[in-house]
């Protein structure tokens, strides 16, 4: 006899140590432990995480998760394994020693989970080793990165839909927090999900008010506003440049508020440490390029602000989204201007890539002024963007504090009729 295998509330509770699951968790979860396909479609901060987690315990075997981000990959073992879960990744940090720990781990059923970087579930040498052992299923993290009308494309992303031929029989989960019906529809087609049972959550993040003011002087608006809204919360700012995360995180130093710069240019450890600060310090305020955020899990993140324009609407939806976590109210402020319009229009120019990707990152571009420039409100505009209809929210700039519309019909008309 198979040994009993305990259940999903089993494991919520006395691993996770939660009471119950959230949104359609349970539904999910259940798909996936009866050996069927899924594919979800979250905001971030909704859980993801627990869809494919739980499973993977529940299940016999080993969870194969794909993620892209190695960093990523150390923070979700590391936290599985602080409570008690059998967790560990392959990539290409590790040392030989490290890698052949963790391989013949997975050979002798030792690990309930298993975090592979795509780039390596590509190999054919990483598929017949799979094959030695036993998976409980395929879960497919940050699945927009197969979207190549995505922002986020990856290629090694591609060769993951044959997954479903070599293990006919172990089921997958697709997750992600973008939601637009291209991007569904690609993951649906590339991934050879057309079997799964779709899951789509509500992207309404109702704790968040956004506001997208006219930008003049970028870094004393920004001042002003944390001074006024977010004095002594933890925030994050987004800027396009280098310098400009530079610039700013002295700026608002020299103004008392307790900033750290973060971007690729500095030093790992270093980066390491701001991290870390963000996480457990109060108050600190993140001036970042995108590269910081995806991933980090800080509930209680007050503000989100861009002094630049992000490229798409995904994009500020899913680095806004890093805000208010928690469920209390937070704000989404972005300042706009047209100077960021023509820098972006002559990055798109200037970008190698055939003229089919520049379409597509001026498309994005365009959805995003469209948000910036609409006088109605801006959370129905961002959830029509994902394809979900909404009702003016009165949690927005524009709600809150509508514009005067100048009507340029009324003079016309006037004209017209004397
Ligand atoms: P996502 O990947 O969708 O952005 P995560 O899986 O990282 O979200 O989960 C976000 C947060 O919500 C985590 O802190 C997680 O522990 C918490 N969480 C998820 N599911 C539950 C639940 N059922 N009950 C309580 N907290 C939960
Ligand atoms: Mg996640
Ligand atoms: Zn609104």
């Amino acid at each position: 006899h198979a040994p009993v295998r305990p259940s999903a509330a089993e494991v919520l509770s006395r691993v996770f140590g939660f009471d119950s699951f959230r949104g359609e968790q349970q539904a999910i979860v259940d798909q996936v432990v009866a050996g069927g396909d899924a594919v979800v479609l979250m905001p971030t901060g909704g859980g993801k995480s627990l869809c494919y987690q739980v499973p993977s315990i529940v299940r016999e075997g080993t969870g194969v998760v794909i993620s892209p981000l190695i960093a990523l990959m150390q923070d979700q073992v590391d936290a599985l394994l602080a409570v008690g879960v059998n967790a560990a990744f392959l990539n290409s940090t590790q040392s030989p020693e490290e890698r052949d720990r963790v391989e013949r781990a997975y050979l002798a059923g030792e690990l309930d989970l298993l975090y592979v970087a795509p780039e390596r579930l590509g190999s054919e040498a990483t598929k017949r080793f799979l094959a030695n052992g036993r998976i409980a299923l395929f879960a497919i993290d940050e699945a927009h990165c197969v979207s190549q009308w995505g922002h986020d494309f990856r290629p090694d992303y591609l060769t993951l839909g044959d997954l479903a031929e070599r293990w006919p029989d172990v089921p997958r989960i697709a997750l992600t927090a973008t939601a637009t019906e291209a991007t569904h529809r690609e993951i649906t087609d590339r991934l050879h999900l057309h079997n799964a049972r779709h899951f789509v959550a509500s992207f309404d993040r109702p704790n968040i008010q956004y506001r997208i003011v006219p930008k003049n002087e970028p870094r004393k608006q920004l001042v002003d506003f944390i001074r006024k809204e977010g004095a002594g919360q933890a925030g994050i700012v987004y800027a396009l440049s280098r310098n400009t995360v530079e610039k700013t995180a002295a700026h608002l130093q020299a103004n008392g508020i307790a900033a750290l710069p973060y971007h690729a240019g500095l030093d790992a450890s270093l980066r390491q440490r701001t991290q870390a600060r963000f996480l457990r310090e109060d108050g600190i305020v993140i001036v970042a390029t995108i590269a910081f955020g995806m991933g980090i899990d800080k509930p209680d993140v007050r503000f989100v602000a861009h002094i630049d324009l992000p490229k798409s609407v995904e994009g500020y939806y899913q680095e806004t989204g890093r805000a208010g976590r928690d469920g209390e109210p937070s704000v989404a402020w972005l300042a706009y201007g047209l100077q960021d319009v023509v820098q972006l229009r002559r990055m798109i120019d200037d970008s190698r890539g055939d003229l089919a990707h520049r379409r597509r990152m001026s498309a994005h571009l365009d959805a995003m002024l469209g948000l910036c420039e609409t006088v109605e409100c801006r959370r129905r505009n961002l959830l029509g963007y994902f394809g979900q209809p909404s009702q003016p929210c009165g949690n927005c700039d524009t709600c809150l504090d509508p514009p005067e519309v100048w009507d340029g019909t009324i003079p016309a008309q006037k004209l017209l009729s004397t």
